[in-house]
């Protein structure tokens, strides 16, 4: 006979070898999802999706979207799930009746990139880096091994770029810039900064709902996600706001905490595995307990998307693996 912890670990590493199925909207009724928009700057608004509706992310459905509308048309942030691109294009058009010109998008999963195929057959041009390109054309395998399903090729970003000196965009009186970032939540992170609204959309691998994902079978890395948090804090006024793919609005001083949780459990389980211990063993040891309280919806079923086990587990294959 298992224990229910035993079949938890066996259930989330399952799910952790691939591309985990929370974040692909499953178990999702899209019926029940509103978006609603939030000024951030007299031409700048962020769209979200209603909290409660999607089980991968409760405090509010899919990842979130950047809008900058003007006279010289709409530059979007990210795409949502494809299957809300008639509700984003609706709230897009409480806000301008502008054309949408161009998109960038933050990373490769499925809430942020899930409607691109949609907007590019509306003629929005996507940008995106090479690797996010890649990513896309290129899924991981499920988990139990059989392909995943091919991506509309309509979805793949038309203008690519690499690790070089930001893409800016000069429109709406605003300069926007690309930001690349080396593998951190995936190996085609991007953050998008507005200089003048002083605000910059960093992507996922900084979350405040749930223990950080970095998603190794994307080209995410632990070393990269830290490096990110160094670069968003010295890139960042004390003013900034940085705006993440899911929960709050932070400032850079929300970055210190946050950083400080990653690298104490990278201690812990770093000097569990110079011990021998198993990941099993490291996992029933519940590194993470000093923050569990602190961290809304960290201690999801095991295997859910931002769940303690499996942001363990990640660090456990990223230092055994001597990442
Ligand atoms: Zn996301």
């Amino acid at each position: 006979m298992i224990t229910a912890r035993q079949f938890l670990v066996a259930a989330f590493t399952a799910v952790v070898l691939s591309t985990s199925v929370w974040a692909q909207g499953a178990g999702t009724d899209f019926s029940k999802i509103d978006i609603t928009a939030e000024k951030i700057a007299p031409n700048l608004y962020m769209l979200s999706g209603s909290a409660g509706t999607d089980p991968g992310h409760q405090d509010a459905a899919g990842g979130r979207i950047g809008v900058l509308a003007g006279p010289d048309g709409i530059f979007m942030v990210d795409a949502q799930y494809g299957q809300l691109t008639d509700k984003v294009l609706a709230a897009i058009r409480q806000i301008s009746p502008a054309p949408i010109r161009f998109m960038a998008n933050t990373h490769v999963h499925i809430d942020h990139t899930g409607g691109n195929a949609n907007f590019a057959k509306m003629g929005v041009t996507i940008f995106a880096r090479e690797d996010l390109r890649e990513e896309l054309k290129h899924p991981p395998a499920l988990a139990n091994g059989t392909p995943a399903p091919a991506r509309d090729p309509a979805s793949l970003p038309v203008v690519t770029y690499g690790m070089g000196a930001p893409v800016k965009f000069h429109m709406n009186g605003e300069v926007v810039d690309l930001i690349p970032v080396r593998a951190a939540h995936t190996g085609g992170d991007t953050m998008i900064r507005f200089e003048n609204a002083n605000a910059i959309m960093i992507g996922d691998f900084y979350r405040n709902y749930g223990y950080p994902y970095i998603d190794t079978n994307n080209g995410g890395s632990l070393k990269g996600a830290l490096e990110a948090l160094d670069a968003t804090t010295e890139l960042a006024g004390p003013d900034t706001r940085l705006i993440p793919g899911h929960g709050t609005i932070i400032h850079r001083t929300d970055i210190v905490p946050y950083r400080d949780m990653i690298l104490a459990v990278q201690a812990k389980v770093q000097q569990m595995i110079s011990q021998a211990k198993t990941l099993q063993e490291v996992l029933a040891a519940h590194v993470t307990a000093p923050y569990d309280a602190k961290v809304p919806g960290g201690l999801l079923p095991a295997g859910a998307g931002t769940s303690a086990d499996r942001f363990v587990a990640m660090v456990y294959s990223e230092l055994k693996a001597g990442k």
